[in-house]
């Protein structure tokens, strides 16, 4: 008897077109897109800042640490 597999297979959300086994990403291509999305927002892009907040990642556009007086 054939079981139906009910893993989704997800497309990568950094836009590589890769698939992942259930997550929002390949191993190592958050950090890309973070890294991408952060420098994007800085430089003024609004879209860049929508996507960070959309993916939770709206505090690495403040990191405290570079808050030094
Ligand atoms: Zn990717």
């Amino acid at each position: 008897m054939n079981t139906k597999a009910k893993i989704k297979l997800r497309e990568c959300l950094c836009g590589c077109g890769g698939r992942t086994k259930g997550g929002r990403f390949l191993p190592g291509h958050d950090a890309k897109l973070k890294k991408a999305l952060v420098a994007d927002a800085r430089a003024g892009k609004k879209r860049a800042v929508n996507k960070l907040e959309k993916l939770g990642w709206s505090k690495f556009l403040h990191p405290r640490a570079e808050l030094a007086p």
